[in-house]
C-alpha cells in the first residue's frame, strides 16, 4: 500500500484511518482546526502547487508558502499539491 500523504501539510502516513486521526497544523481554517486531509490526486508531480505552478521538492515545502494565485485571494491561502 502506497504512503499516504495530507494535501494541507504533506505529512506522511502508513494508512489513511492514521493520517485523518490527528489535527493538521497547516489546516485552511486555522492551526489545528481540522484533521489532516488524504492527498487523492495523480499527478506526477504532485509537489507542483494547482493554483500557479510554484515547484517544489516535497509537499510539506510547497504548503509551508502561500500562493498569488490562491482561489480565496492573493495569498489568502497556501499553495496546494497538483491533481
Ligand atoms: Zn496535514
Ligand atoms: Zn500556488
Amino acid at each position: 500500500m502506497p504512503d499516504c500523504y495530507c494535501e494541507y501539510c504533506g505529512t506522511k502516513s502508513s494508512s489513511v484511518s492514521a493520517l485523518t486521526a490527528s489535527t493538521c497544523p497547516r489546516h485552511p481554517a486555522g492551526m489545528h482546526k481540522g484533521r489532516h486531509r488524504l492527498y487523492q490526486g495523480r499527478s506526477p508531480s504532485p509537489c507542483t502547487c494547482r493554483h500557479c505552478g510554484t515547484r517544489s521538492s516535497s509537499i510539506s515545502t510547497l504548503t509551508a508558502g502561500t500562493c498569488v494565485r490562491h482561489p480565496d485571494g492573493m495569498h489568502k491561502g497556501r499553495h496546494a499539491p497538483a491533481l
